[in-house]
């Protein structure tokens, strides 16, 4: 399966574009489409039997079918096309909206002149309304012909010249003109609308560094495009500059701000040796670094393609309003031809009803939801990333306005994962064979207590022990295996020692407890401890005031377990000890069992991808924490602060109450009208206002909205 993506050119309407979609997906070779209207980019999953050239024939006759103009042409993704593609495409869409402006004003001073020309005859007001008409509608009239031939009925542009047509024969000239003219102001502000909400969020995923300095054979610095660095490449990022890939830093110290990436204001203090990831801005001295991942892999890129990729991942919203706009359009114009001929026809009248039945058509498109629901998705989405947390899709966004439990981990988690070796027992060999050897087991180990390990006393050299390892295994939830020059070394948990039949005795602590063993001998014991993190007894107590429940799993023996649920206050029978990661799977399962409500896990990454991807919603933290994680995961939290989940919460409540405000709006309006309508009491005017003015009033709260509710700066 392969993943192929072109551009949509020229389309504005949200109907139009689910009914692309929808035609794409039935095209031989593709296996699932997704049209993102704001992105204007078709996305396809294609398998072998795929043409592009029969694929891009069909769909761009019914494209230009569905709405005149729209093309659907091929994308050559790589940076410096995108650059010229825009750059055509705005080129493009600047003169389109040139000639728009011009009919307007033009088509306005026309509309005046029918109020002057009024007051001298009959036929000069018609002849201005003629010439108005024609200057503000014939794109209108012209599409509808088009689209009649295809026998599309139902199509906005047809239905909107129904509704002027017939406000000429109800010798209306000043409605019929008037209710173009509106419907173009509209449609210009409502494109404009959508347009500058996907500046603003596109703006604030331009996180994208555009070049890289690197040393030529020479000793010049020459500027390149991060796509072309390879790995072990040295280069020089100057205060002011973006760290273009992920890699370490082999001279120079500086601060870096990695708010585009982690939403943390305060800047952070870097030195030689350590990792920096691309995305993060110097703000200090000059360093060199060298590249450890390839700008593709490199975590600025993969939060691009994170949340480019959201708007597959449709939320049931999006879905019931893509149904629901199907039935809406039919539905509307069936009341329409029933009022203009049944009803005159029991009642009498025809010209009354007939006028009746336009108001109808103005306001049969569902134009305003199908814009403004996705959109909204798309704001809180873009808006949550700019915080550093990263939603994997509107479905998920949705899920978590669900959301009865929280489920957390506890190492970096909850706690910091900066373990502190306080007490070492050593059994019949020096201190410093004893602590060569835990090294020596815990060399290749992520999890946070071999990194503490690792860097006691002095910093380990793998180099010089490499050679000499083998069978090395990491048993998750247990510790560590290894043979090093024929001796077997394992390093872990009292469980880990009993599976080995090691003899050793289960020894309390209010700490973590690490077993160590040599040759299936007992060989001593580390004592370490964690530090609770700074905010996470404020987010147990923030859900518990949510009434939400909380609970915490661990692979840790109990007494730690227990101390640490209890300093949170999160209940003693909702913390569950020595769990082996498939057992965090088990448990989890039977907490979802008890509740109907959603459940979200909260990881760190080490150990518990399998538990993530069981969850209703799992979030990982730490964005540098494991790949398979982030990859298990469907929320990706960057930072190391179990706060976010009350943040996440709130992105979700906010996002769930302007699409309902959207939803009830728009449909409350368009519902009123019709009804005051039939009753003669709205007139061509209102209609139009709940056509057009309803959407742009939508689609503007849908990135304002959110905006302005989530208000992060103060929260965070
Ligand atoms: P948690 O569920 O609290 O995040 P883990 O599942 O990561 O904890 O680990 C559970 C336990 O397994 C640890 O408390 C430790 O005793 C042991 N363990 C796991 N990995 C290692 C390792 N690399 N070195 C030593 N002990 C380990
Ligand atoms: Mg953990």
């Amino acid at each position: 399966m392969n993943r192929i993506e072109y551009d949509v050119n020229n389309l504005c309407c949200g109907g139009c574009a689910a009914k692309i979609q929808e035609k794409a997906t039935k095209i031989v070779g593709v296996l699932q489409g997704n049209l993102d209207l704001y992105k204007k980019k078709l996305t396809l999953e294609i398998d072998e039997k795929f043409d592009e050239d029969s694929f891009l024939e069909t769909i761009n006759l019914f494209a230009d079918a569905i709405e005149p103009g729209t093309t659907v042409t091929k994308r050559e993704s790589e940076f410096e096309n995108d650059i010229n593609l825009n750059e055509n495409r705005k080129k493009a869409e600047d003169k389109k909206e040139k000639i728009e402006k011009i009919s307007l004003i033009v088509g306005i001073l026309f509309f005046i002149c029918i109020f002057i020309g009024e007051k001298f005859s009959q036929s000069l007001q018609l002849i201005f309304a003629i010439l108005a008409y024609i200057v503000l509608g014939w794109d209108v009239v012209y599409k509808s012909l088009k689209n009649l031939n295809n026998g599309n009925f139902m199509d906005e542009n047809f239905l909107m010249s129904v509704a002027t047509f017939g406000a000429f024969y109800l010798n209306e000239p000043k409605e019929a003109v008037g209710v173009m003219l509106f419907y173009k102001i509209g449609e210009f502000f409502q494109e404009k609308a959508v347009a500058k909400s996907r500046k603003s969020i596109e703006k604030l995923l331009d996180i994208r560094p555009d070049y890289a300095n690197v040393k030529d054979d020479m000793g010049n610095i020459v500027t390149i495009l991060p796509q072309k660095l390879k790995i072990d490449d040295v280069i020089i990022v100057k205060s002011g500059e973006k760290i273009p890939v992920d890699g370490v830093i082999i001279k120079g110290e500086s601060s870096l701000n990695t708010s585009a990436l982690t939403g943390e204001a305060l800047p952070v203090d870097v030195a030689c040796g350590d990792e920096v990831l691309s995305g993060a801005l110097n703000v200090g001295g000059v360093l060199e670094i060298k590249v450890t991942k390839l700008f593709k892999n490199s975590t600025i890129s993969k939060i691009i393609e994170l949340v480019e990729h959201t708007s597959t991942k449709k939320p049931k919203a999006e879905k019931f309003i893509t149904k629901f706009a199907k039935y809406y359009t039919p539905f509307v114009v069936i009341s329409a031809v029933i009022i203009a001929t049944l009803v005159p026809f029991i009642l009498g009248d025809f010209n009354l009803w007939f006028g009746r039945a336009l108001i109808f058509l103005v306001i049969s498109c569902p134009c305003a939801l199908v814009l403004s629901v996705p959109l909204t998705f798309f704001s809180s989405i873009g808006l949550s990333s700019k915080q550093g947390i990263l939603i994997k899709g509107g479905n998920y966004l949705e899920a978590l306005s669900e959301i009865g439990t929280v489920v957390f981990d506890k190492t970096g988690t909850l706690t910091k994962g900066k373990f502190k070796i306080d007490k070492i027992e050593n059994i019949n060999c020096s201190i410093d064979e004893f602590l060569e050897t835990v090294k020596i087991g815990e060399m290749y180990s992520n999890h946070p207590i071999a990194k503490t390990i690792l860097m006691e006393k002095t910093p380990f050299d793998i180099a010089m022990y490499e050679k000499d390892v083998l069978n090395y295994k990491e048993i998750n939830g247990q510790g560590i295996s290894v043979h090093y020059k024929g001796s077997e070394i394992l390093v872990g948990n009292y469980k880990l020692m009993k599976e080995h039949n090691i003899e050793v005795e289960e020894k309390v602590y209010p700490g973590t407890i690490i077993y160590v063993a040599k040759n299936n001998t007992f060989f001593g014991n580390l004592f370490i401890s964690d530090e609770i993190k700074g905010d996470s007894k404020n987010t147990i107590e923030k859900l518990n005031s949510l009434n939400i429940k909380t609970y915490m799993l661990t692979g840790d023996n109990e007494s730690v377990g227990k101390r640490v649920g209890e300093i949170l206050n999160i209940p003693l029978s909702n913390v569950f000890t020595n769990l082996l990661p498939k057992d965090k799977v088990d448990k989890l399962e039977k907490i979802k069992n008890e509740t109907f409500k959603k459940i979200i896990f909260v990881g760190d990454g080490i150990n518990d991808a399998p538990v993530l991807s069981v969850a209703d919603i799992g979030v990982a933290m730490g964005g540098i924490g494991s790949d398979i994680a982030i990859e298990a995961a469907d929320v990706v939290i960057m930072k190391d602060e179990p706060s976010k989940i009350v943040e996440l919460l709130h992105i979700a409540k906010v996002n769930k109450k302007v699409v309902l405000e959207n939803i009830i709006f728009a449909l409350g309006i368009k519902i009123l009208v019709m009804i005051l309508g039939v009753f003669g009491i709205a007139n061509m005017w209102l209609a139009i206002f709940a056509d057009v003015g309803v959407s742009v009033i939508a689609v503007l709260n849908a990135y304002w909205g959110v905006k302005r509710q989530l208000n992060f700066t103060e929260n965070s």
